[in-house]
C-alpha cells in the first residue's frame, strides 16, 4: 500500500485542469519544503546573518549615540531634518511596534538575527572569562523585575522624548549585557537567556508565532554520526535545551541548528498550538505575573497616566497633604534629569511631587487591573473544580494575543503623535486599531475556550468556566480600548 500512495496522487494530478487549484496538501507540503529549505539556508548562512547583525548594530549606535551630541529639537524640527526626532521615531515609532509584531508573525527571529545587543554580547562572550553562572543570575523572576523597572523608569526620565534618556536606558542594558558576557558563558547569549529585560516579554509574544524549530525527538535518538562527518554539537547562544524543545518561548530563530541529526525543521504549525497545549505544561508564576501586572498594568498605565485625571488628582492630594504638613518647599524640589524628567529649557521638569504621584498612579492601576483580570481568572479556575495554581497560570495565558496587541497599540501613539506633529493626517488610524484590537480578542476568546476545554469534562462548568474567561477577555480588551476611546 505504501508504494501505491505516491502513484495515487500523481495519477489524480494528471487528471486535473491546468487551472484547477492544487489540493491543500499539496500546497501544505510546498509550504513545509520551502520553510525547512530556509532553515537549512539560515544554518548555512552565518556569515551574512553577522554582517547584517553588524550593520544593525552600527545604525543602533549612530541613532543612541549621535543624539546625545546635538541640541535638543525644536518645534520647527521634523523627522526628515532632525537626527534626534528621527531616532525618536525610529526607535518609538517604528522599531519597538515592529519588533514585538515579528515577534507574532516569526517567532524571536528579531533575537536571533537582528538584535543588536544580542550581537554585542556573542561577540564579547567569545572572549569571555566563562565563569560558572551564579544562582541570582538564573533566578526566573528576572524578566519579569527587568520589565517594570525599565518601563517604570523610563517614564521617570521620559524616555520617548529625550536623547539622553534613551542613552541611558538602551546604551545602559547594552553595556550590562555585554559585562555579563565577559564574564559568563563563553560564546553564549547569556544576558538575552536570563537577565534582558524584554526577555520575558518576547518569550510570551514568540508563543503566538505560526513557525518554528521542530525537533523530532525519536530522529533526534535514532540519529547516529557518519561516519564521513556531521555536526556532533550545535552552538545554541541563548543555551536552549534543544533535544527537549517544544515551543517558541526560549528560542532566538538563528536557525544555527536547523538539519542538526536530521532531527531539527523549520516548520510551521497552529499559532494557538503552544499556548494550548504546551503552556499547560510548562507555564509559569512570572508568566502570569508579567501578563497581568506587567501588560495589563504598568505598560498601560505607561501609556495612559499623561492624560489621566486619576493622575492629577493624585497629584493634588499629595500637594494638599505637604502643604498639611508643613513640607511646602518639597512641592518644587527638582532632581537630576537621570532620576526624574528635568528639562527646564524646554519647560519640561517633573518634580519629587510629579514622580511621586507617576508611581502611585502606575500601583494604582496596575493593582485595579490585575486584580479585576487576575480575579476573572481565579473565578473560572473554581468553575472548573478544586483550586489548581497550575491551571490559573494556563488560563492566564489565554490573554497574550490581547496583551501583545495591546502594547502594540500603546506604542502606536508615539508614532501617531510624532507622525501629526510633522503634517501626516491620520484621521483613519483608529479603524485599524479598532480592528486589530477586536482581531486580538477573539484570538484570546478562541483560546480561552480551547484552554478552558482542555481543564474541564463537557458541561455546565466548562460553560461557566469558559463565559468567565471571555468576560476576562473582555475587560482586557477595555482596558486597551480606554487609552483611545473614552467609553
Ligand atoms: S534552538 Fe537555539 S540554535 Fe536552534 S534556532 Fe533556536 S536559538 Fe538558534
Amino acid at each position: 500500500m505504501a508504494s501505491c500512495a505516491p502513484l495515487a496522487t500523481e495519477d489524480r494530478r494528471d487528471r486535473m485542469s491546468p487551472d484547477a487549484a492544487p489540493p491543500a496538501a499539496t500546497i501544505g507540503s510546498k509550504i513545509d519544503r520551502a520553510l525547512a529549505a530556509l532553515g537549512e539556508r539560515m544554518a548555512r548562512s552565518r556569515r551574512l546573518i553577522l554582517g547584517l547583525q553588524w550593520a544593525v548594530v552600527l545604525v543602533y549606535a549612530v541613532l543612541i549615540v549621535v543624539p546625545t551630541l546635538l541640541p535638543l529639537p525644536g518645534r520647527l524640527d521634523h523627522v526628515w531634518n532632525h537626527l534626534t526626532v528621527f531616532a525618536q521615531f525610529v526607535f518609538w515609532g517604528i522599531w519597538w511596534p515592529g519588533v514585538l509584531i515579528s515577534m507574532i508573525l516569526f517567532g524571536r527571529l528579531w533575537c536571533g538575527v537582528l538584535c543588536p545587543e544580542g550581537a554585542l554580547s556573542e561577540r564579547v562572550a567569545h572572549h569571555s572569562l566563562g565563569r560558572a553562572l551564579p544562582r541570582w543570575l538564573t533566578w526566573k523572576g528576572w524578566p519579569f523585575v527587568g520589565f517594570l523597572g525599565t518601563t517604570v523608569y523610563g517614564q521617570m526620565i521620559s524616555v520617548y522624548q529625550y536623547p539622553a534618556a534613551v542613552l541611558v536606558i538602551l546604551g545602559g542594558s547594552t553595556l550590562a549585557a555585554m559585562t555579563v558576557a565577559f564574564f559568563y558563558g563563553r560564546d553564549k547569549r547569556v544576558w538575552c537567556r536570563y537577565l534582558c529585560p524584554v526577555n520575558g516579554v518576547f518569550g510570551l509574544v514568540s508563543k503566538l508565532a505560526p513557525v518554528h524549530f521542530r525537533v523530532d525527538r525519536s530522529a533526534w535518538d535514532a540519529w547516529r554520526k557518519p561516519t564521513d562527518g556531521g555536526r556532533a554539537t550545535v552552538d545554541c547562544a541563548p543555551l536552549v535545551p534543544l533535544r527537549t524543545l517544544e515551543g517558541n518561548s526560549p528560542c532566538h530563530m538563528c536557525g544555527r541548528c536547523a538539519g542538526f541529526r536530521d532531527a531539527v525543521t523549520l516548520a510551521r504549525r497552529s499559532p494557538n498550538d503552544e499556548i494550548v497545549r504546551v503552556a499547560g505544561r510548562r507555564a509559569n508564576p512570572w508568566e502570569s505575573a508579567l501578563i497581568l501586572v506587567g501588560l495589563f498594568g504598568v505598560a498601560a498605565g505607561a501609556f495612559r497616566w499623561t492624560g489621566s485625571g486619576a493622575y492629577v488628582a493624585l497629584k493634588q492630594a499629595f500637594a494638599e497633604t505637604l502643604v498639611a504638613l508643613g513640607g511646602e518647599r518639597l512641592l518644587d524640589l527638582d532632581l537630576p534629569w537621570w532620576i526624574l524628567t528635568n528639562y527646564p529649557e524646554k519647560n519640561d521638569v517633573m518634580t519629587a511631587l510629579d514622580g511621586a504621584a507617576l508611581l502611585a498612579y502606575l500601583a494604582l492601576e496596575t493593582f485595579v487591573a490585575a486584580t479585576l483580570l487576575g480575579g476573572g481568572v481565579a473565578l473560572a479556575v473554581r468553575l472548573v473544580g478544586p483550586w489548581s495554581t497550575a491551571r490559573f497560570h494556563h488560563f492566564v495565558q489565554a490573554l497574550i494575543p490581547v496583551a501583545a496587541i495591546g502594547v502594540v497599540l500603546g506604542l502606536s501613539m508615539t508614532t501617531a503623535s510624532l507622525l501629526r506633529a510633522d503634517g501626516f493626517d491620520l484621521d483613519w488610524i483608529d479603524v485599524p486599531r479598532a480592528l486589530a484590537l477586536a482581531g486580538a480578542a477573539l484570538w484570546s476568546a478562541r483560546l480561552a475556550v480551547a484552554v478552558v476545554a482542555g481543564h474541564a469534562g463537557r458541561g455546565a462548568r466548562r460553560l461557566a468556566a469558559s463565559a468567565a474567561m471571555i468576560g476576562v477577555v473582555g475587560l482586557a480588551t477595555v482596558n486597551w480600548a480606554s487609552l483611545f476611546w473614552t467609553i
